[in-house]
This record gives C-alpha cells, sequence and structure tokens, in this order.
C-alpha cells in the first residue's frame, strides 16, 4: 500500500510576523487523497476557522495536540511544486511572511463559471455601420478604433483601452459591428492569420544563435540582451516563443506598464494571436482567476503580463522573458516587496529554464553580473534598417542665465521647436518633476549642495528653510554662499510640466499641445486617448514626466527636448545618475524612429556632467565604467546589499523609541558581522495617511548574515516587549527607492 503522510504542515492566512511558520494538522482519513501540497485548506485556529496552504507533508507532529483539517477549499487551484519552492525561496529571501507570498500567486475572490470572452469586429460590418457608430458615441468609436488596430482582443482589455463601459461595447453588438466569443471558440476564417515573422537582420540572427540551444528542451541560462533603442529585442523575444511554443511549451512574458506599451502587446497578439493571455492589474478579480485557469490547464502557451504575472502557474513552463529588465516597476512596494527580475531568475533556477533579460540601458547589477560571467551577454548595436540613433545636443543653462534668458527654454530648444512646427514634425518635451524633492544648487557653477556623510543630494525644504538628508538624517541651514565658487547666487531648483506648458504656450501660441502627467492622466483611458491624438498628429508637441519616455513609437517625432536633466541627476538617490542615464537614453529614443533622422536636446547645468556625455555619445559602456567604478569605492549595491527597516507608527515619539530599541539589539549582536548601520533617522517621507515612519538602513556584503542579524534582533526586542504597542515594522530587501 502506498505510505499516506499522517500529517500536514500548514500556512494559515493571518500576515503576521508571529504566527509566520508551518503549523501541524492531523488528515482525516477521508481526505487522505485531496491534501497535498500546494490545496487550500481549512483549519481550526484559535477560536476560528482559517484557510491556510499545505505546503507539506509529514510523518510526525511537532506538538502532541494536532487539531485535524477540516476541509479541502473546492475549486481552488492548487499551487505547483515549483511555485511551492519559489515562495519558499521570496519569503526568505525578502523575509516575508510565506503565506503573503502565498497570497500573491493566488488571489482570493469568486471564479465566475463564465469563460474569457474575446471580441472583435463583426468581418461583414460595412464602412458605414463603422462609421456611423463612431460619429454618434465617442465610446463606441474608440472600442471600434482598439479592435481596428489589434484584431480581437479579450473583452476587459478592450474595455480597459477604449476606457468605455460594457454597455457601450453591447450596444455595438446589438448593432451588429461586434461579436463577442468565449476564447476557445473556434475563430473566424479570415482573422487568425498569423502574421509572418521577418527576416532576421545579421545582429538578430547571431544573437538567436546564442539562445537556440537553450530553449529546446529548455536548460537555466540567463541572457541579458543588451540592445540600442529600436535594434529588434522584441523581435527576438518573438522568435524566441514561437520556438519554445512550437516544441509544446509556455512562456512567460514581462513587461513594466502595460497600459504604457499597449503596442508591444499588441504585436503578441498579431503573432500569436488567440495563443495569448494578457495579465495586468486592470483586470477583475473574475477576469484574472479565468485567465490564470487557462494557464494552469495549458490551453494558452503565450502569458504576458506585468511583474505578478512572473508567478502565472504555467505547468509547461519553457522560457522567461523580461523587457525592459531596469524598469523600477518590476519591485513591488507592498509586501511582499520582492523584485520580479530576481523572482524571474530563481523560478527560472527553479524549472531549469532560459531567461532573456532585455535592456537598452540595463541595470547595473544585471550589467555587472554578466560582466562576471554570470549572465550571458548578448549585444544587438544598431537599429534596424540603418536608422541612426538621434544627434544629442547640450544646452548649458548658466550661460542662458548669464546671457539673460530666464525662460525653460533655452534658445536652441527654442530654435528647434520653431523648426519642427514650421515643417510640420512633432516634439516630445520631458521634464522629470518629482515635486517634493526640491534641490538646492549654485547657479553659476552648478554646483549642488550634498550630504558629507552620503554623496547624495540633500533635499530643500521649504517651510523650514533647511536641507535634510534622506539617507542618514543629517539637517543643515541654507548655505549663503556656494561651497564650490562662493557666488551667493544659490537658489532651490525646480520648475514643473504646468509650468512648461504655460511658457510654451506663451512662446508658442498656434502649437498644439498635449500634456501627459498624473495630473493629466487620471484615468487610464486618458492616456489612450492623449496617446491616440498625439499618433494622428492632432497634437504637434507632448510635454511629459516619465511617461513619455517608455516605449513610445512616433514616427512624427524627430525632435525630443529635456527641459531639465539636473533634478534627475541630483534626485537623492546612488541611483540617481544610473536613472538619469537610463531615462535620457530612453527619451532620446523617441526621437528619429520615423523615417526622418531625430535630434534630441539635454539642457542642464552641468553640460561636463559624465553621466550626459555619456548619453550625448549614446555609450552605455562609458557609463557603466564610470558608475561601477563609483559604486565600488563607496560600497553601494552590487559590492553590497541594503536591507531597509521601516518603523511605522501613530505618533512620531514612538517610532523614534522603537528605532532606537531595534538599533541598539543590531548594534548588541552584530559582533563579527560586517555591516554598516545608518540611522535611525525619520524616511524622507515622514508621514504617510497619518503614520509616522522611521528607518534604519543596513549595507553589507552577506546578506544572509544581515538577514540573520536583523531577523534574531526584531525577534528579541518583540519578545521582551521592548517596542512600544502599535509599532509596525516594514522590512525591505535590496530596496530600489527609499522614499
Ligand atoms: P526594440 O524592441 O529593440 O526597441 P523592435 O523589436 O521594436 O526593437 O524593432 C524596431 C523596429 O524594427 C520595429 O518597428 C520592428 O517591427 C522592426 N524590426 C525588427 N526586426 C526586424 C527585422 N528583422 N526586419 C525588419 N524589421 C524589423
Ligand atoms: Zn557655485
Ligand atoms: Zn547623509
Amino acid at each position: 500500500m502506498e505510505h499516506r503522510a499522517a500529517y500536514a504542515q500548514v500556512v494559515v492566512e493571518i500576515a503576521d510576523r508571529k504566527v509566520d511558520r508551518p503549523f501541524h494538522y492531523y488528515i482525516p482519513p477521508e481526505l487522505k487523497e485531496a491534501v497535498q501540497p500546494g490545496v487550500r485548506v481549512l483549519v481550526p485556529f484559535g477560536h476560528r476557522q482559517l484557510e491556510g496552504y499545505v505546503i507539506g507533508l509529514a510523518d510526525q507532529a511537532d506538538v502532541s495536540e494536532v487539531k485535524p483539517i477540516l476541509a479541502v477549499v473546492e475549486g481552488e487551484l492548487s499551487i505547483q511544486p515549483e511555485l511551492l519552492r519559489l515562495a519558499r525561496w521570496m519569503a526568505v529571501y525578502y523575509m516575508c511572511p510565506l503565506v503573503t507570498v502565498l497570497q500573491a500567486f493566488f488571489p482570493r475572490g469568486k471564479r465566475t463559471k463564465q469563460k474569457e470572452l474575446w471580441c472583435y469586429l463583426e468581418p461583414s460590418a460595412t464602412v458605414e455601420q463603422l462609421g456611423l457608430a463612431k460619429k454618434r458615441a465617442p465610446k463606441q468609436g474608440a472600442i471600434i478604433d482598439i479592435l481596428q488596430q489589434f484584431g480581437s482582443l479579450p473583452v476587459g482589455q478592450v474595455l480597459k483601452l477604449a476606457d468605455a463601459d460594457r454597455r457601450s461595447l453591447m450596444s455595438l453588438v446589438d448593432k451588429g459591428v461586434v461579436v463577442i466569443r468565449e476564447a476557445e471558440a473556434a475563430a473566424p476564417a479570415q482573422e487568425e492569420v498569423p502574421e509572418k515573422p521577418p527576416r532576421l537582420t545579421a545582429a538578430q540572427a547571431r544573437v538567436m544563435e546564442e539562445i537556440r540551444p537553450k530553449l529546446v528542451p529548455p536548460q537555466y541560462e540567463v541572457f541579458l540582451l543588451h540592445g540600442v533603442t529600436g535594434s529588434g529585442k522584441t523581435e527576438i523575444y518573438l522568435q524566441s516563443l514561437a520556438q519554445a511554443v512550437e516544441a509544446g511549451y509556455q512562456g512567460i512574458v514581462l513587461f513594466p506598464e502595460i497600459s504604457l506599451t499597449t503596442h508591444l502587446v499588441e504585436r503578441f497578439y498579431r503573432r500569436f494571436g488567440r495563443q495569448v493571455a494578457v495579465l495586468h492589474s486592470g483586470l477583475s478579480v473574475g477576469e484574472r482567476l479565468a485567465t490564470l485557469d487557462r494557464i494552469s490547464s495549458g490551453q494558452v502557451p503565450v502569458v504576458v503580463g506585468t511583474r505578478s504575472a512572473v508567478f502565472a502557474p504555467a505547468p509547461k513552463l519553457g522560457l522567461i522573458i523580461l523587457d525592459e529588465e531596469h524598469e523600477t516597476s518590476y519591485r513591488q512596494e507592498a509586501v511582499p516587496k520582492y523584485h520580479a527580475r530576481e523572482v524571474a531568475i530563481a523560478r527560472a533556477f527553479i524549472h531549469k529554464i532560459p531567461v532573456i533579460l532585455g535592456s537598452a540601458t540595463p541595470s547595473l547589477e544585471s550589467y555587472h553580473r554578466a560582466r562576471q560571467g554570470k549572465y550571458k551577454l548578448l549585444v544587438m548595436e544598431e537599429r534596424v534598417e540603418q536608422k541612426h540613433l538621434p544627434q544629442v545636443l547640450v544646452t548649458d543653462m548658466r550661460s542662458e542665465l548669464k546671457e539673460g534668458n530666464a525662460s525653460v527654454f533655452g534658445k536652441l530648444l527654442q530654435e528647434k521647436l520653431q523648426e519642427r512646427l514650421e515643417s510640420k514634425e512633432q516634439a516630445i518635451l520631458f521634464l522629470n518633476r518629482r515635486g517634493y524633492a526640491n534641490l538646492f544648487h549654485c547657479r553659476d557653477c552648478g554646483q549642488v549642495i550634498k550630504c558629507a556623510r552620503c554623496d547624495v543630494s540633500l533635499t530643500y525644504y521649504a517651510k523650514q528653510h533647511c536641507l535634510k538628508c534622506h539617507y542618514c538624517g543629517y539637517v543643515r541651514p541654507v548655505p549663503a554662499a556656494c561651497p564650490v565658487c562662493g557666488s551667493s547666487r544659490v537658489r532651490p531648483l525646480g520648475a514643473g510640466t504646468e509650468k512648461v506648458e504655460q511658457e510654451l504656450r506663451r512662446l508658442f501660441p498656434e502649437a498644439k499641445v498635449v500634456r501627459l502627467d498624473s495630473d493629466t492622466v487620471g484615468r487610464k483611458g486618458d492616456y489612450y486617448r492623449l496617446w491616440e491624438m498625439f499618433q494622428r498628429r492632432e497634437a504637434d508637441v507632448m510635454i511629459g514626466t516619465q511617461m513619455v519616455a517608455k516605449g513610445l513609437d512616433f514616427p512624427g517625432v524627430t525632435l525630443v527636448g529635456v527641459i531639465l536633466a539636473d533634478q534627475m541627476l541630483n534626485f537623492p538617490d546612488f541611483r540617481a545618475r544610473e536613472r538619469t542615464f537610463q531615462l535620457l537614453t530612453q527619451v532620446a529614443g523617441r526621437a528619429g524612429r520615423g523615417s526622418r533622422p531625430g535630434e534630441v536636446v539635454i539642457q542642464t547645468y552641468v553640460p561636463e556632467d559624465p553621466t550626459i556625455q555619456a548619453v550625448v555619445r549614446h555609450n552605455y559602456r562609458e557609463f557603466f565604467a564610470q558608475e561601477v567604478h563609483l559604486r565600488q569605492l563607496l560600497n553601494y549595491p552590487p559590492f553590497s546589499h541594503i536591507l531597509r527597516i521601516l518603523v511605522l507608527g501613530p505618533d512620531e515619539e514612538m517610532c523614534e523609541t522603537g528605532s532606537k530599541e531595534i538599533a541598539d539589539q543590531i548594534n548588541y549582536y552584530r559582533g563579527a558581522v560586517d555591516v554598516t548601520l545608518f540611522g535611525p533617522a525619520p524616511a524622507p517621507v515622514t508621514k504617510i495617511n497619518n503614520v509616522y515612519r522611521w528607518q534604519l538602513l543596513l549595507k553589507g556584503l552577506d546578506l544572509k548574515k544581515m538577514r540573520h542579524l536583523v531577523g534574531a534582533s526584531l525577534r528579541e526586542v518583540a519578545t521582551k516587549g521592548r517596542l512600544p504597542r502599535g509599532l509596525r515594522i516594514n522590512l525591505d530587501v535590496d530596496p530600489l527607492g527609499m522614499l
């Protein structure tokens, strides 16, 4: 007879560090069959009944009085063994309760019996019918536009893109313009002709030669595909996927923000048609669960999605692809605080499959590992079809000021804008205004006032009229003169997108302008509407924050202006230079994607800055060499790990007391562990929603030891009751931002 374990290890659904461990439960005979690792069960816990996950089986229990499992929760997907392993790895690595990871894998919610519904335009719908619907109702028009572009799409996806409700869609169905079918239903004959892949360029072919041997049968390997914007990386993703899919495997493709890269998703739909499932935050729980079911049954081979799609329960997973691997939106800022890139690599390791990380501006971490030989570096240096990278010009804003031009537009940018308006070409203006982060700088030499201890810029607090360091808590009065050149013209630095728009309208009253930032793009549909306006060339200039930097492909754009690079460059974070290089390169990549060559104008008070110079020369390797040197000198990642302890509480004093207790304990325990402790200090954003925030930062080489040190210290202060009641502790391993 087959051996059956007597006990199950169950993680219950309470996100509390104190119960963050598996509990043993007795498996009643009638449930022996059903209780397996990965299933959801109902168990007694204290005086309550809670749901939880079985994470393992055992012959022995760790306590004498063991309670029974009450039931197996019906209709839930069970977690695959590989995902269970991944969950355990994440809980350890990111120091978060295992149950929060398991919850992230499987969203809770009611499964509707409904299958995923797709819609497409009725092939026999006439031009008149379409035109009439468009004219009468703009929302219906938006739905038609999108279906014309994409062919067929899931209902949820169409509504999201069109920012329309079901009523508008149903009214189109009533008119016989749109058809809705279950995803599985037979495709209408004419529209399911998948696009033929283009012939690979020489560079692409070389890259495919490297990837191919690892695809079928899949083998573990991390590829870092470093290709300039427009070099044809997406084509590499498509063809690698096609090979995996053809051999019967499933693939996951991750994008930073799906709404910002709709044209990318479109390319996957075009190539793979209905074999694509899309996962993003805009789906309802029902839609998400239905999609997950289709993935876990193996029906859909291609999963495209944002960061949490890295957990997609694909039983035949053969490949993971991460586009724009340097993007910060791969980091989840809520618990479990994970980075989808690191999770993807861990998952690939567990499944023994390849992963492709792609970027024009790889993260320092990834490139460093590639150079160490841990990842395989693949390079594509040129744009497809001999299109040239844009020429990058720099305006010195110090001389503009000296010559009496106090406008946010330097002379060169004004001239270039004028030219574009006359020749009916389009321009994008970029400004990364992050409101609270005002810097203080010298208007004569460009010097930004920095913290003596941390080599990050100090932040100007207008109300208190002082400068503060976001890392170590150092505070100083505003200097009367520049520490470098002695000039008394030291001022806060900053102007927002709104001001840029105002000034643009004053200088060029005839220009049609759209502004894309979080103030103008309240809802998802707004983005698509403004994007479309610009695409159709109904506007001449687009002004925006980061949103305009990413993945947009407008052939009409021949000019990109960066209003002021300094704010980004001096953002109080050791990654500021890296972010600046990435963002500027990305924005610059928006110019000259059509038939005409592009130009970029970067305005700055520090034109000689090495980061900006590397952007001018389109030279990632030059940037990497400088930056990796600095990181090594200052012992920042990738040469160390950072672990942040965030202390949250209802009042400031409580946070201070609590964080000092923790700091004392860490100092008491640290012994020979080679770590540096910064703080305790108020977090850069000291209060959110009336919750006060203090922080401690640990920097060190050995993350394992750091985790043990922090874990032991927190347990000690908690069990000895040394933390004020009502305090919450939040851990952040390898944080990206530290606000
Ligand atoms: P990236 O992802 O590196 O920015 P893309 O894959 O989007 O680059 O390619 C840039 C442009 O070149 C796209 O319009 C794409 O359709 C086109 N393209 C890519 N590869 C080829 C190819 N082998 N032949 C012709 N056109 C290609
Ligand atoms: Zn100065
Ligand atoms: Zn400091």
